[in-house]
């Protein structure tokens, strides 16, 4: 069979990687002739909303998914006239818009930070009103890694928060009202959580473990799998709140929900209609990876065990990557190199290191950070 992938990235790659063994065959479409799923598939060439690149991509598949959250959901549309798109549209839509997120979390009775819609100075000043200092100021489109993001502690913060945002919004520094906005309260959660959840063309389900995560300039730099001191209770509370979510959009695939923990609640910040950076660990540390059950989900096939196998810990490789021969010294580490060229800030690739214990784990990441040197400057 042919699956279509749109968006050539890491994710791209390693749905690839998976899919093979089960005699998948993948094409791509991305903007960038560089893009690293290029290595797996074939790679077509061109834009999201070129209608001949889209055409060329399309032609002899049997089923298309995506890896990258900001593709236009119209070609998501176009395209699922003519075959099984996975995630639905709907779906994308509503995760491209962190408002409509915040809004479908509420509906479903699961907590979230407060959040007030603005768009103006004076609507964000009312927006504080309701959600009250400190709080984030987010672009309700197009941010991520946490880009698109001010922090705003004190009334007077207001215009200098809306400036940044304004500089750094697609379309760059321009008057105008600037860029749709969501401000929510300042969450002193005590630690990150993720949860993923998996559901197939029939309805079926299946929720991997609470995983940990730990960001860095919004990046995500490590996480935890299975996340330690997590209760049956708190399990039970996330894989209650990912299952309303996934039944609620119809979803077929693997979602991943953002969540802070607060005490016995977690509150929604965000979802991924997609594979997600923290369940890399799924690889090597679960009975199936996200990215196989990805494609069974969207196949229509038979969803494999979520369940984890020992303990993982994912460390991602931000802007220099040493060689893998070098992160292989280290005891338990599997090593993904992304092929992508040096960048600040980017993501090149990730050492998941897997023991049969956290205590291992823990040994493993103590070596894995003398081998990485000060390049990972937040875990
Ligand atoms: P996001 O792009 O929404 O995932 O935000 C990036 C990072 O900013 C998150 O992983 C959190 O560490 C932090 N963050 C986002 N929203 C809030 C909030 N309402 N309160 C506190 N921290 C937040």
């Amino acid at each position: 069979m042919n699956i279509g992938v749109l968006g050539g990235g890491q994710l791209g790659r390693m749905l690839a990687l998976a899919g093979c063994p089960l005699g998948l065959r993948f094409r791509f479409l991305d903007p960038s002739p560089e893009a690293p799923a290029g290595d797996v598939g074939e790679l077509v060439v061109g834009g999201y909303e070129d209608g001949a690149a889209l055409e060329r991509f399309a032609r002899g598949l049997d089923a298309a998914t995506y890896e990258f959250e900001n593709v236009p959901a119209q070609a998501v549309r176009k395209l699922a006239e003519r075959l099984p798109v996975y995630p639905p549209a709907g779906a994308l839509e509503t995760a491209q818009d962190r408002l409509l997120e915040k809004q479908l979390f509420s509906r479903l009775g699961i907590p979230t930070p407060a959040f007030a819609a603005a768009r103006t100075a004076p609507e964000v000043e009312a927006a504080l009103e309701h959600v009250g200092l400190p709080a984030m100021i987010k672009t309700r489109r197009m941010g991520y890694d946490g880009k698109g993001q001010a922090v705003v502690r004190m009334p007077g913060e207001v215009a200098g928060a809306l400036e940044s945002l304004r500089r750094g919004a697609p379309g760059g520094a321009g008057g105008g009202a600037g860029p749709d906005l969501i401000v929510e309260a300042f969450v002193p959660f005590e630690r990150e959580l993720s949860i993923l959840a998996v559901r197939g063309t029939a309805g079926e389900e299946a929720f991997y473990p609470l995983v940990q995560n730990e960001h860095g300039d919004g990046i995500l730099r490590l996480s935890r799998a299975p996340a330690p001191s997590v209760s049956g209770e708190l399990e039970r509370l996330a894989r209650g709140h990912a299952a309303s979510v996934v039944r609620a959009l119809g979803y077929v695939g693997v979602l991943a929900i953002e969540l802070f923990q607060r005490g016995g609640e977690l509150l929604g910040n965000e979802m991924a209609p997609r594979v997600h950076n923290s369940g890399h660990w799924t690889i090597e540390g679960a009975r199936t990876s996200q990215f196989e059950n990805h494609l069974r989900a969207i196949l229509g096939w038979p969803l494999g065990s979520a369940e984890a196998v020992g303990h993982s810990a994912m460390v991602n490789l931000i802007g220099t990557a040493p060689p893998a021969e070098e992160l292989l010294a280290v005891r338990g580490a599997h090593v993904h190199l992304y092929r992508k060229a040096a960048r600040a800030g980017r993501k090149l690739g990730h050492v998941t290191v897997w023991r049969d214990t956290a205590h291992d784990v823990d040994a493993g990441l103590e070596s894995l950070r003398r081998h990485l040197g000060g390049a990972e400057k937040t875990w």
